[in-house]
């Protein structure tokens, strides 16, 4: 039976990056058992958005970590030691599946987080993922230096998404201009490449 279930690895740059980007296909990997593992790399802009963040992590009964990095300034910091953070989740968690921020978006970190997702990833070690996805995050990533070409979208079921989402996000949702629009835009969603 445990051979059935799937280890999901999500890397991504700041807390709620993985809730907007893919969040509907999160949901159906928790409901078929598997086991899912997020890994940040920074704390993200408030205290808040990381509260929130954690409460979704327990709705799918997934465990975090989070390098607690300084937000929209991870390109300070030598690639070596992002690639390093990547690499460590990997090992750590072997994941048959990892999902990662769009590696051709706007936001920097997003950039840079994707870059050390793909090296960490690359196939010369022992543990390689069978697949790694990278998804949009709204707001950046359509306006990124390259275009997002979905090859894969997936079926969700949005009125749990959105639901999560109000559960772990309200005051974010009331309060930021950008997450509501972002928010409006759900079924498009979750395009992944
Ligand atoms: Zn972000």
């Amino acid at each position: 039976m445990k051979e059935n279930k799937k280890s999901v690895l999500v890397i991504s740059a700041h807390p709620d990056d993985e809730a907007f980007g893919c969040l509907g296909v999160l949901l159906k990997h928790s409901e078929a058992g598997d086991k899912i593992n997020f890994q940040w790399f920074t704390g993200g802009r408030d205290e808040k958005q990381f509260e929130g963040m954690k409460k979704l992590a327990n709705l799918l009964n997934a465990e975090y970590a989070n390098e607690n990095l300084a937000d929209q300034e991870l390109d300070a910091l030598p690639i070596k030691k992002l690639i390093s953070i990547a690499e460590a989740a990997v090992q750590k968690h072997k994941p048959d599946i990892v999902y990662t921020n769009f590696i051709g978006d706007l936001n920097k970190d997003h950039r840079l987080v994707s870059e050390a997702v793909m090296v960490a990833c690359r196939p010369y070690r022992t543990i390689t993922p069978k697949e790694v996805w990278m998804f949009e995050v709204p707001g950046t990533t359509e306006l990124g230096i390259r275009p997002f070409v979905a090859d894969k979208s997936v079926e969700i079921n949005k009125a749990d998404k959105e639901n999560k989402m109000r559960l772990c996000y309200e005051q974010e949702m009331i309060n930021g201009r950008e997450s509501v629009q972002s928010f409006e835009r759900f079924e498009k969603w979750p395009k992944l490449q």
